[in-house]
């Protein structure tokens, strides 16, 4: 189909994901044709790094031919396998196996999801199933952190706490509660990490008190809050907080999204501190975008507690895609390339990107730079001395997303200024090079 046409049927009839409707309707799509490693082509031809492994998920990098016969033999053998009724299919339960053989501590029971999102809300219910079956209902309250992205589902939405994802719906989630960020580059109690630890600390257990300890479920983290614009905690920030939240008789969830698989340098970020988390959600690189799935990983005092308390009635959650077969050989041949090669080669090349971005450090328009890994972000500012932001508003961010564009390089630009970086893991030297070549050149012309 001719290029324009596609853009024509896209404006009338593709609702796309967290965009300004009207705005893209003006500018217009920009279709994808193919991709390879961590280069991805632009029907017509123009062939860029990306930076940003597609939304954060693509860790394997494109075109891995294991995981297409993966996929491809399941879907000639067994494209559909439904969990209820008692049934099952072999990838799905090998691949649970998997996951719980490698989580941390006791996190050994897995319920599959199409995504993060459901994965977050999954934990909800589970949440609220256990605090019933061990006879404590009154535990409906839930925090999480301020800049936290949790995804856009009805519930998962009001445990994410970025202005755009509540402004406009009017969706009452007087139940979810937040504290301040731990953001070191604009922190109130300044950059001193112990201070940041104590100053998170001391706001949770006032928040539990506000609320009433006896009403309080569960503390939702991101290892580091990737769509807040890629805020890394203080080292210990984590464990602190799990700590806190043992002391204090509430759940503590890890939602590794984005950190899971490789993206921080372990398989999960959880490991970077050595936290067992009661329950975790993983998705993006559990099968690199290359199809949908997340899943909840439930330890054995949650899960035991909701099958004595259920006994023989059924717990009511459930999807029909859970624990997809297809999707379920695709996380498998992940898996087996992560553990060989890939967490490896992503270790090495998050040392070359994270050295790379610092060294643009004194450009003018750089505030900060920060990260672990494979997941970094440059914070830009109008005065380096005043921290100024850009303009808050989603145009200048914009403006430098179509220039790096036009310079090859995928690159995510939030609204606040900051530019994401999160590219495949399989990235070669000359990949992560360019994308700091290209994130020069276009600092330069945004000047
Ligand atoms: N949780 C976190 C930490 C995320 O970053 C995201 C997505 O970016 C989600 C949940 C939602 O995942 P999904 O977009 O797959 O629904």
């Amino acid at each position: 189909m001719l290029l324009n046409s596609l853009v024509e049927l896209d404006r009338a009839h593709l609702v796309h994901p967290v965009a300004s409707y009207r705005g893209h309707e003006k500018a217009g799509v920009r279709v994808l044709a193919s991709a390879k490693g961590a280069r991805v082509k632009e029907a017509g031809g123009h062939e860029l790094i990306d930076g940003f492994a597609g939304l954060w998920c693509v860790n394997a990098g494109y075109g891995q031919e294991k995981i297409v016969e993966a996929a491809t033999r399941q879907l000639r053998e067994l494209p559909y396998a439904t969990g209820y009724f008692g049934l099952g299919s072999e990838p799905a339960i090998r691949l649970a196996s998997e996951l719980a053989d490698r989580a941390p501590g006791d996190l050994n029971h897995v319920y599959f999801t199409l995504g993060g999102s459901d994965a977050v809300d999954s934990t909800v219910r589970f949440i609220r199933y256990y605090f019933h079956a061990i006879g404590k209902p009154e535990k409906d309250q839930f925090i999480s952190v301020m800049n936290g992205y949790h995804g856009s589902s009805t519930v998962g939405a009001g445990l994410t706490a970025l202005p755009a994802f509540h402004a406009g719906f009017g969706l009452p989630f007087d139940w979810q509660h937040k504290i301040p960020s731990h953001y070191s580059y604009r922190n109130p109690v300044g950059t001193e990490p112990q201070a940041i630890i104590e100053a998170s600390v001391a706001a949770l257990r006032a928040k539990v008190e506000e609320i009433g300890p006896e009403r309080v479920a569960a503390f939702y983290v991101e290892p580091i809050q990737g769509s807040g614009g890629v805020l890394v905690p203080p080292d210990g920030w984590v464990k602190a907080m799990r700590e806190t939240c043992r002391e204090l008789d509430i759940l503590f969830v890890a939602d590794e999204v984005i950190t899971g698989f490789g993206r921080t340098g372990p398989l999960f970020a959880c490991e970077d501190e050595g936290i067992v988390p009661d329950l975790m959600t993983v998705a993006k690189g559990l099968t690199s975008g290359y199809c949908p799935m997340g899943a909840v990983l439930l330890s054995d005092r949650i899960y035991d507690a909701i099958a004595d308390g259920a006994g023989l009635t059924a717990v009511g959650h459930g999807y029909t895609y859970s624990a997809h077969p297809v999707s379920a050989a695709v996380g498998l041949a992940c898996l087996d390339l992560y553990e060989n090669g890939l967490l490896e080669n992503g270790r090495r090349a998050g040392e070359r990107l994270m050295a790379g971005l610092h060294s643009l450090a004194d450009h003018p328009l750089v505030g900060e730079v920060r990260g672990r890994g494979m997941l970094a972000a440059v914070e830009l500012v109008t005065d380096k001395a005043k921290k100024t932001p850009l303009p808050a508003s989603a145009e200048p961010a914009k403006r430098v997303f179509d220039r790096a564009w036009d310079n090859g390089l995928v690159v995510r630009a939030f609204p606040t200024g900051v530019l994401g970086y999160a590219p495949p893991l399989c990235a070669t030297d000359a990949d992560i090079d360019g994308i700091i070549e290209r994130t020069k050149m276009t600092l330069d012309q945004t000047l």
